[in-house]
């Protein structure tokens, strides 16, 4: 992490990419569904995703969706595909009432426990790049 001294003698420019980065890696964070990391939003109103498969309730969702990295020169995203689908387990934190998402990925990282509960059947892998 910076240091107070080092954020105090740096100069606007640099504060100012450093602020972009910051700003790309929360967005980055937010895609992809940051393990622990806890939003207000509620599962499936978060911008740049389209949910193919939901399933759960009660405070736990299983979801498949399909991502934008919000990167302009992606060919995958201007062609409206985005990228995955890819697994992310959503859970309400019971403390603080929150919503909180773990990335799972590729449908093979689904594991039996997870089938189980949420009574899913996992197609085969599809290839990507
Ligand atoms: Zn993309």
């Amino acid at each position: 992490m910076l240091t107070e001294t080092q954020l105090r003698t740096a100069t606007g420019d640099d504060l100012r990419t450093l602020r972009s980065r910051i700003f790309e890696e929360l967005r980055r964070r937010d895609q992809e569904g940051v393990p622990g990391e806890e939003t207000s939003s509620p599962p499936g109103g978060r911008s740049g995703r389209e949910v193919i498969d939901q399933k759960g309730g009660n405070g736990r969702w299983l979801k498949l969706e399909r991502v934008k990295c919000g990167k302009t020169r992606c060919k995958k995203c201007a062609d409206g595909v985005g990228h995955g689908p890819y697994y992310y387990l959503y859970l309400t934190n019971p403390k603080t009432g929150r919503y909180t998402s773990k990335y799972v990925g590729k449908p093979a990282n689904v594991t039996e426990e997870m089938r189980q509960e949420f009574g899913i059947e996992v197609a085969e892998p599809e290839v990507e790049g």
